[in-house]
């Protein structure tokens, strides 16, 4: 079964609120659900929440929630529908509340949400519209109003973001709004928390402390989108568990042409400091409206997957566009071909990754890679082992192994990781073999021979989640019964004898599939594999067979005179 690596964050929005559009999405590659709380109300996100956890258990597949907190976004407020703002014209913009106090204005007041939008603008400074498709500056401020001149035209709709790129805006990056939000989300068990506009360490550490003081224990996804946010990454990676290439402000604020560079290199020290990155904003921005991207957009996508991101995300496109199935669709399509051509792995320089935790998980991806495993199965508690593991970068998919749902829905961000829920962790060894390796072996199609990689820890010194132990396994199906007569198949002739231990062939056909004499064959009904005395007088004892045989099930002892 192919896995894709990267993840699909999907805003959800009026387009994809319903329980079956939601499974469409699951359906369609949706790893994580971003609900933005930009837009809407508590009443319409409690919803929102109850129908993505529905569509979750429909589809039998977990799905990360993340809640975008606004931050001190600036936005327009309500505004009449189809409001056209000529190039050249003139405008007033100023708090909403204080619309009816100025009458002279009223067909030409741009309302926001921002109370110090008027404070904290200068004249000469640009004001930019959503997302800086039109463009204006200010001209002169009247009592507490900017009056502003349009330079590029459009038309402006409610809600819609203002950017003030020359202005140092003095709200703080948690809001009032902001923390209402995140209270509400925590009653809702939600996975990840996203702050916009961060431009500091301390804008983290306030809502870090805040989550801690309420023993919430939800990482948090910093969005760069400011200057000062690009200028400050390192200090921002000391104490962020995620970060999110918030393209959109990004490139209103800095200029489209520097968001590139800027995505590379953000990208490029997320992975060296094992902290996982989401690319955002316009990937697919035209099938908001058309049922295909532009060829533009399939590079924009893939390219960031060559970069090393660990997810990418819709917007509009899956939020309120025309095409969300589609788009998440697409996203997946382009990804899937894109990791056919690998990236090469990240050099983890700045880690040290010599704790037996991370030292294990090194361990495991090598060993998986070498023997050509199917699949690395990692036990884990919280899901931070999965985190290292997906770091590196495996070719092998990974799945978490976890009887925690917390755990299972926060790896769904994680780059090659997919959760596999267990009822607990069993103890003994062969309960451990039923919960764990007989549900792999249904559930991600194994088949006999397939091999696998088991990580976990040994509960004494290590939690279970915390591994100290790399085992490989081999699926196989045939049950061992020692000391039965009919185990063993054997035939002889005057050169050698051949034998074949069914109480340890995996039946995986290894031997059936390279002897070219048809000394091994498999039964098409019952798979086993059976020995074909007719046929030893052909073998020409190159042990090709005993090579490829991963159980040593095979013998062949040649006779000497
Ligand atoms: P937003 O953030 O969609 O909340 O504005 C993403 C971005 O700015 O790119
Ligand atoms: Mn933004």
């Amino acid at each position: 079964m192919k896995v894709r690596r990267a993840k699909i964050v999907g805003t959800l929005g009026p387009a994809s609120n319903t329980v079956e559009m939601i499974e469409k999405l699951i359906h369609a590659g949706l790893n994580v659900a971003r609900v933005n709380m930009s837009h809407g109300t508590h009443e319409g996100h409690a919803k929102l929440i109850a129908n993505i956890r529905q569509a979750s258990k429909n589809t039998n597949r977990e799905i990360a929630i993340l809640i975008d907190l606004q931050g001190p976004k600036i936005r327009t407020d309500k505004l009449p529908d189809g409001l056209k703002l000529e190039n050249g014209s003139t405008w007033v913009i100023g708090q909403s509340k204080h619309a009816k106090d100025y009458p002279e204005y009223k067909d030409c007041y741009i309302p926001t949400i921002y109370d110090k939008l008027v404070d904290d603008c200068h004249d000469g400074a640009r004001i930019l519209f959503d997302d800086g498709k039109l463009i204006a500056k200010a001209v002169e401020r009247d009592r507490d109003v900017y009056k502003i001149e349009v330079s590029v035209g459009g038309e402006l709709k409610s809600n819609k973001g203002i950017n003030l790129p020359d202005c140092d805006v003095s709200a703080p990056a948690f809001t009032e709004k902001d923390r209402e939000d995140l209270m509400f989300a925590l009653k809702h068990d939600i996975d990840y928390v996203a702050l916009s506009f961060v431009r500091r360490k301390e804008d983290i550490m306030e809502v870090k402390s805040l989550l801690h003081r309420l023993k919430a224990n939800i990482p948090i996804i910093s969005k760069i989108e400011k200057p000062q946010a690009v200028d400050n990454l390192e200090e921002i990676l000391d104490v962020t568990d995620v970060i999110m290439v918030a393209r959109g402000d990004m490139g209103v604020e800095v200029g489209n042409h520097l968001v590139p560079s800027i995505q590379k290199d953000m990208i490029e020290r997320c992975n060296e400091r094992m902290i996982p990155v989401i690319t955002a904003t316009q990937m697919l921005e035209s099938m908001t409206d058309a049922p295909t991207p532009t060829r533009a957009e399939a590079s924009d996508v893939a390219n960031a997957i060559w970069d090393g991101t660990d997810a990418v995300m819709l917007s509009g496109e899956s939020a309120s566009g025309m095409y969300p199935v589609e788009s998440v669709q697409m996203m997946n399509d382009i990804i899937f071909e894109a990791e056919k051509k690998p990236k090469e792995r990240p050099l983890l320089r700045h880690q040290d990754l010599s704790s037996v935790n991370s030292a294990l998980m090194v361990a495991s991806s090598m060993v998986a890679e070498k023997v050509d495993a199917k699949r690395i199965l990692a036990l884990t508690e919280g899901g931070n082992s999965c985190l290292k593991v997906s770091m590196f970068r495996p070719q092998t998919p990974v799945a978490a192994v976890t009887s925690s749902l917390r755990a299972a829905r926060r790896v769904c961000l994680f780059w090659g990781v997919y959760p596999f829920i267990v009822n607990e962790y069993p103890e003994d060894t062969p309960g451990y073999q039923r919960a764990v390796i007989d549900e792999a072996k249904s559930r991600m199609k194994l088949y006999n021979g397939d091999k696998i990689v088991l990580t976990r820890g040994d509960g004494k010194f290590f939690s279970k989640g915390n591994s100290n132990s790399v085992k490989v396994d081999i699926i196989k199906d045939s049950p061992k019964v020692l000391g039965s007569s009919e185990v063993i198949e054997d035939a002889t002739d005057e050169k050698k004898s051949i034998h074949l231990d069914h109480s340890v062939c995996a039946t995986c056909q290894n031997c059936v599939s390279i002897c070219p004499h048809d000394i091994w064959q498999s039964d098409p009904k019952t798979k086993m594999t059976h020995l074909n005395a007719d046929n030893v007088g052909r073998c020409s004892m190159d042990m090709e067979c005993v090579r490829t045989c991963p159980t040593g099930a095979i013998e062949i002892i040649p006779k000497f005179d």
